[in-house]
């Protein structure tokens, strides 16, 4: 009897996982088709009163615009350039005196609350009434948003110089769009720093590593890897290479590593927020908190199912950026919305009783990691099953007539309190989620 629910539980499972890789695929084909946009609707988001437009040449989508009574309404640009998140596209429109109209954002996969920082600060409007001969001198990033602000001005830079030149006759110069800085260049050392002090095993060096994490991965750069980026890598959202070459060293460069190399560097050697919770544990710990192995890896299930609604809901929005819901962005950079902040302060708090406790219960980067780290472990057992055509069962079966099925019946009141902490975490991740799409 109790192989018979065991076999139908696995069956579920298995159908419970193609369904919901099917609808992300799904939703990956939605959200491709969401971004073929009608060119004259664009158009109109920065120029409502273009009724009749004329492609023009150029490396970027550009047009003449006329009114309804064939007025020329001057030009408008559709460029590209890399945010934080992906790519960010913009509509420019210029008059026929040279001056920029207005700039509409239409496509971005920034995290949503750095974006609304952009917006308020009014930096679109900063354009207005500029003349495209000046490039766009004196128009500033936003603190605090630097990279999301440099990319919109960059797509602008790309958008006007190639009207001023190819339609005003103008000669205006294009300025650098590499994003890079200092910055990014500590980030890279310290990843080849943990590689190889992780490849020589050296562990004695693994504090100040993470130390370091926490300093510039953390609090320099807040360039923590979040469930954002790798929903961008699924939908094809990526920033141009020579724009933002470190995201392709923090992103797939460290997914490859950790395909290849079948270990979770990442998470063990270089998180910044991994670090912090080890910190506030092994400082803080006065509580013996030891809910049972059986109930810690039930809850942690519920992982799956939040990382899925949030690749969903990305893919869904066409804004890779409504994903990020960790607590990364409010703890290094003093930025998230309200759920974000309540949900940071419950996990560093019970990280005190529990190591790592939003790792273990969590966090969907460390899912995809462990889960890609594992791949090459699976890969090489399926060979050597193959190989020894291996008829053992694989499974512990001795659930099915010993007290570790007793064990499920019989909940601690640690096992209670844990299981009532992740009913709370994951709604307030379901208010996270919620508000990022309200914010986009
Ligand atoms: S599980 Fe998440 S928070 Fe923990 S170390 Fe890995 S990426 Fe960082």
């Amino acid at each position: 009897m109790k192989t018979k629910v065991n076999k139908l539980k696995k069956y579920f499972n298995k159908m419970f996982v193609g369904l919901a890789l099917l609808s992300l695929v799904i939703a990956l084909i939605y959200q491709q088709d969401v971004q073929k946009k009608d060119v004259l609707g664009v158009i109109q988001t920065g120029e409502p009163s273009a009724v009749r437009f004329e492609a023009l040449e150029g490396n970027y989508p550009s047009y003449k615009l006329w009114d309804v009574a064939g007025n020329s309404l001057g030009y408008g640009v559709m460029a590209d350039a890399s945010g934080y998140g992906g790519k960010l596209n913009v509509i420019v429109i210029v008059e026929d005196s040279g001056l920029i109209k207005s700039v509409i954002l239409v496509d971005n996969h920034e995290t949503p609350l750095y974006l609304k920082k952009v917006v308020d600060s009014g930096f679109l409007n900063a354009f207005y009434d500029h003349p495209v001969e000046d490039n766009t001198t004196g128009v500033d990033t936003v603190s605090g948003a630097t990279v999301t602000s440099k990319g919109i001005l960059t797509a602008v830079q790309k958008g006007i110089v190639q009207i001023g030149n190819n339609e005003l006759g103008l000669h205006i110069s294009t300025g650098s769009s590499i994003i890079y800085d200092w910055k990014d260049l500590t980030v890279v050392g310290l990843i080849l720093l943990a590689i190889i002090s992780a490849a020589c095993n050296l562990r004695k060096l693994r504090p100040w590593v993470l130390v370091l994490s926490v300093l510039i991965i953390g609090f320099l750069t807040n360039a923590s890897l979040t469930l954002g980026n790798f929903s961008g890598l699924i939908s094809g959202n990526f920033p141009i290479m020579v724009e933002r070459p470190v995201w392709y060293i923090l992103v797939p460069g460290l997914l490859i590593i950790t395909i290849v190399w079948g270990r979770n560097i990442y998470c063990s050697w270089l998180c910044p927020f991994g670090a912090v919770q080890e910190g506030v544990f092994y400082s803080l710990n006065l509580i013996n908190f030891s809910p049972s192995a059986n109930v810690r890896s039930r809850v942690a299930q519920a992982r799956w199912l939040m990382l899925w609604l949030a690749v969903m809901l990305a893919l869904v929005f066409n804004n890779s950026g409504i994903a990020s819901y960790e607590p990364f962005a409010v703890f290094f950079d003093g930025r998230g919305n309200t759920a974000q902040w309540v949900m940071t302060i419950i996990v560093v708090l019970f990280s005190i009783a529990q190591l790592r406790f939003w790792c273990q219960g969590f966090c969907p980067v460390g899912l995809i990691l462990n889960f890609t780290a594992r791949l090459k472990r699976k890969v090489k057992i399926l060979m050597k099953q193959k190989r020894q055509d291996n008829s053992e069962p694989t499974q512990c079966t001795q659930c099915s007539n010993t007290k570790c099925a007793q064990k499920d019946d019989l909940l601690s009141s640690h096992d209670k309190i844990l299981i009532g902490i992740t009913v709370l975490v994951n709604a307030l991740i379901l208010m996270v989620l919620i508000q990022n799409i309200i914010q986009v």
